[in-house]
């Protein structure tokens, strides 16, 4: 199997993070043991139920399929959180600006 080289990114909340190989499917921890994370959908709140595994060996392995394919895969994820995490870090500042500016501002790609 190849390893997938994993990326991990900020959520909206500090100090939560999720994982991606950008392939569109993106994850939250779930639970941890033995080196091994095992990860659920950032969609599992809302009904998605896929699910995959990231070890020493081989990186992340998707191990259950996407039940919400209206919501996964979403390659646009990413950009999604960096904006809501700017626009979070703007509105938590003592600025004066509307969020109408901070909108237009902070969404530039
Ligand atoms: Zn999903």
């Amino acid at each position: 199997m190849n390893f997938q080289q994993v990326a991990r990114e900020e959520t909206t909340k500090p100090g939560c993070y999720f994982y991606h190989i950008n392939d569109g499917l993106h994850y939250n921890i779930s639970s941890q043991r033995e080196g091994t994370r095992y990860l659920k959908c950032v969609f599992y709140e809302r009904g998605c139920r896929g699910r995959a595994i990231i070890d020493a060996v081989d990186g992340l392995v998707h191990t259950s399929d996407h039940t919400r394919n209206d919501l996964c895969p979403d390659a646009h994820y990413p950009n999604e959180m960096a904006l809501r995490r700017a626009i979070l870090q703007r509105c938590s500042s003592l600025e004066h600006a509307s969020f109408i500016q901070i909108l237009t501002q902070e969404s530039h790609w």
